[in-house]
């Protein structure tokens, strides 16, 4: 007899349904994790796909042809992501970050954005709406992004030497098209935008000051991001990290910076500006400086779980009440429920070697950065 196979894809990370608690309140606008942190931010993945294969991310050998991605049925819908980020919106949510794998290869993902920008917090204001993108099909979708209601966008680019750009791709993808993308999307006004650099020591880590020039005085801000431990896939190893300190002495000795203040709490970048008054540059240091201390983030994946830690190996399946017969307000308080109890803090316990062993870890394409 044959076997009968089941698909992989719909139970890849371990996720309970949420209780749903049998005394409701209305959310407040104001929800607190067990360590007194804030829910503001929500990332929402629409898509597990990507075209690129950055060997940190989803490395070829692994998410090859024989990959199993979630089958369509296993996605949100657009109706089930916004009718999921009203609520979280409720509790407190500010601010709305679209990712991926590639999110710009969701279908129509316009709709969403401008389904998402009609949402307004308690206060009557409108979201903070962006979007993190590795810029391939930007300059053909600048424009609708911002004509849709996008605020903001964060462009993915790890070098500006075109064979070093298509080997971290490994997609053969020229670095021209992603600079073109960029220079579309500064046009239509979607700014300031943010380029992003995974540094890798020994990969393109020699690509900080020709980065870094080519951004001074762009009005776009670059960011060096350390190369992070997520996921099981990408082999890291701590000796491909380079520090953000290092990272920082590198760009002071060429192009002098002095630090600037964070302007946000939960921000994760560390800012520092040209001495020359021509813009800054962002380090977020997730490996050598934990900041889990006020991360007031939360992630929900493509196929609705919901994780509350980058790095968690569990996540809650809000899917399985969005297409329940659960009233929004059993939602709201389910959710309340799931924040509340909230102790993550893996890049803290990372640094004192407490931190939960890696194996089924959720990968960073599933969830998003
Ligand atoms: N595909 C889009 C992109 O690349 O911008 C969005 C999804 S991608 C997972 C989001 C961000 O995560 C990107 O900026 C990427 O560089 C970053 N990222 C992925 N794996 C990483 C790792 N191991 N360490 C640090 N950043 C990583
Ligand atoms: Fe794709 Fe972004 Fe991951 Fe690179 S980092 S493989 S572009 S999802
Ligand atoms: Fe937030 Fe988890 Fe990252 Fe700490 S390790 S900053 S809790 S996502």
């Amino acid at each position: 007899m044959a076997e009968k196979v089941i698909p992989l894809a719909d139970h890849r990370y371990a996720a309970s349904v949420p209780r749903v608690p049998s005394m409701i309140s209305a959310p407040v606008g104001l929800l607190g994790d067990t360590l007194g942190r804030p829910l503001r931010d929500l990332r929402i993945s629409v898509t597990d796909r990507c075209n690129f294969r950055c060997g940190y991310c989803m490395p070829k050998e692994v998410f090859d042809k024989h990959y199993s991605f979630l089958p369509h049925s296993s996605l949100l819908s657009f109706e089930e992501i916004v009718r999921a980020a009203r609520l979280f919106v409720a509790h407190g949510v500010r601010k709305i970050r679209l990712t991926g794998g590639e999110p710009l290869l969701r279908k129509n993902i316009e709709i969403l954005i401008a389904m998402l920008s009609a949402l307004r917090t308690p206060d009557g204001e409108p979201l903070d709406l962006t979007l993190t993108t590795n810029g391939s099909l930007l300059e053909r979708k600048a424009q609708a992004l911002k004509d849709a209601g996008l605020n903001r966008i964060t462009v993915s680019l790890d070098a500006l030497d075109d064979a070093i750009f298509r080997r971290m791709n490994d997609a053969d993808f020229p670095v021209a098209e992603v600079l073109a993308g960029i220079a579309a999307a500064q046009a239509t006004g979607l700014g300031p935008i943010k380029v992003n650099m995974v540094v890798k020591h020994g990969t393109n880590d020699d690509q900080i000051v020709p980065m870094a020039r080519h951004f001074k005085g762009s009005g776009a801000v670059l960011r060096f991001i350390e190369y992070m431990d997520v996921g099981a896939t990408n082999g890291w190893r701590m000796d491909e990290v380079l520090a953000s300190a290092q990272v920082v002495a590198r760009v002071n000795e060429a192009l002098p910076i002095e630090p600037v203040a964070a302007n946000l709490l939960g921000e994760t970048a560390e800012r520092w500006r040209y001495k020359d008054g021509s813009g800054e540059i962002g380090v977020i240091s997730s490996v050598t400086k934990a900041f889990c201390g006020d991360c007031n983030r939360a992630r929900l994946s493509t196929e609705g779980k919901l994780f509350l830690c980058l790095f968690a190996n569990q996540g809650h399946d809000l899917r399985a009440l969005l297409r329940g017969s659960y009233s929004d307000a059993q939602i709201a308080a389910a959710i309340a429920l799931i924040w509340q109890g909230r102790e993550d803090r893996y890049s803290e316990l990372r640094a004192s070697s407490a931190a939960p062993s890696g194996e089924r870890r959720i990968e960073m394409h599933y969830i998003g950065g």
